[in-house]
């Protein structure tokens, strides 16, 4: 018996593959983003408190109530949307999950779905399964290392077609660390206005945004929050990847259909942590000081890079930082960074992977990508061993 595979593409992810590889070769792992630190003792406190007071049974289907309405309050006060959080914000287990519920509530044979590439590992698994067609547009590579990857916009609109449903779109971005401008949403508006689709927003890493620019969401803009699943993830904002609790904020039709799918997914996530992060969500500090925290840390490390022969990309938001190797080697990027882990033990990830033809010359220009969610003594033991290559 042989099972028809519904992805015969895929294998271990990327971040799966390297992080095992650096286990094996004990090498600093910059690669798959995660911190290495660990999240506040007052957010830890608060879980084992909810724990305690026996919040330990099957929440609502949509999420606990208390952390609806801290994000619905959030958004707000931030991005001056208001979702009623009965019926248009929906907890989930990590973003990951938001973005597949999403993709399968909306999309299925026939239809098409642009992204972006390079493009987080899983929007286009979503998308097959979904039975809908991933249809990938380059991004414009940056001309210099003085620049970042940015939407070409005339590509996105010369692939729109009468089947297109659905545009996923990530900011701030990984793997590039690119942010939104307003010109990029004032394109998204002339295409909704122009197209009947919907639009997806992985807005992860809304709170890691440097150098003074603030975040902006889709849900910024009425026509586009009218028809867009705009996406975040407590893992990215309280350092707990592990715990995997995200949301989904979208308009009630839209809501009603990704909860249909939501509730025989997964039902609903961990009440605990949910009750936790609503009480710790409520004091804004908690979100707000993070550009300051990371920022910093994308400093230590490019500075550290500078004394190396990768040359460093601008960072302007996310947990990553993309460096060209090109003085170090010939080499494509998934080549190069299985090399640097082996030879240098120090594991970062192939900007290639990102893309659907990783082998593809389109797909390589000599990048790779170093995660800085990092303590200062592990940035440096990693600065110390590239130092060398
Ligand atoms: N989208 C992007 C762009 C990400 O980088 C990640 C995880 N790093 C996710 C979604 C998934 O988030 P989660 O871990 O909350 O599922
Ligand atoms: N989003 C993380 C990254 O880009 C990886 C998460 C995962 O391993 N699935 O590194």
């Amino acid at each position: 018996m042989q099972i028809q595979s519904k992805l015969p593409d895929v294998g271990a992810t990327i971040f799966t593959t390297m992080s095992k590889m650096a286990l094996e070769y004990q090498a600093i792992n910059l690669g798959q983003g995660f911190p290495d630190f660990n999240t506040d003792p007052a957010l830890l406190g608060l879980v084992s408190e909810a724990m305690a007071k026996g919040l330990n049974q099957y929440p609502a289907m949509a999420g606990v109530l208390p952390l609806r309405e801290v994000i619905s309050q959030k958004i707000a006060n931030i991005y001056k949307h208001q979702y009623d959080p009965d019926t248009e914000i929906t907890i989930t287990s990590g973003a990951t999950q938001a973005i597949m519920a999403s993709v399968l509530a909306c999309v299925g044979a026939g239809d098409e779905v642009i992204v972006l590439e390079p493009c987080y590992d899983c929007y286009i698994p979503a998308i097959k399964l979904a039975g809908a067609k991933p249809i990938s547009v380059p991004m414009r590579a940056p001309s210099d290392i003085n620049s970042v990857y940015s939407v070409d916009w005339g590509l996105v609109n010369a692939a729109i077609t009468k089947n297109t449903k659905l545009l996923i779109v990530n900011f701030p971005h990984n793997p590039t660390g690119a942010v939104i401008t307003a010109t990029d949403l004032d394109e998204l508006e002339k295409i909704v206005h122009q197209h009947n689709i919907f639009l997806l927003a992985d807005e992860v890493y809304e709170h890691i945004i440097f150098d003074g620019v603030q975040h902006i969401s889709l849900s910024t803009r009425p026509a586009l929050a009218a028809r867009s699943f705009v996406i975040s993830s407590f893992g990215k904002t309280t350092h707990t990847t592990g715990w995997k609790i995200g949301y989904c904020c979208a308009p009630k039709f839209m809501t009603a259909e990704l909860r249909k799918v939501h509730q025989f997914m997964v039902f609903t996530v961990p009440s605990p942590f949910q009750h936790a992060l609503a009480v710790y969500t409520a004091d804004s500090n908690t979100y707000l000081t993070l550009p300051s925290f990371y920022q910093t840390k994308r400093d230590y490390l490019s500075n550290g890079l500078r004394n190396t022969r990768f040359k460093v990309l601008p960072s302007p938001g996310t947990f990553f930082l993309l460096a060209d190797y090109s003085d170090i080697s010939d080499q494509q990027e998934a080549d190069f960074s299985i090399w640097l882990t082996k030879t240098h033990g120090v594991t970062v990830i192939p900007v290639s992977a990102f893309y659907q033809s990783s082998d593809a010359p389109a797909s390589n220009h000599q990048l790779v990508r170093f995660c800085f969610a990092k303590q200062e003594a592990t940035l440096d033991l990693a600065i110390e061993r590239l130092a060398k290559v």
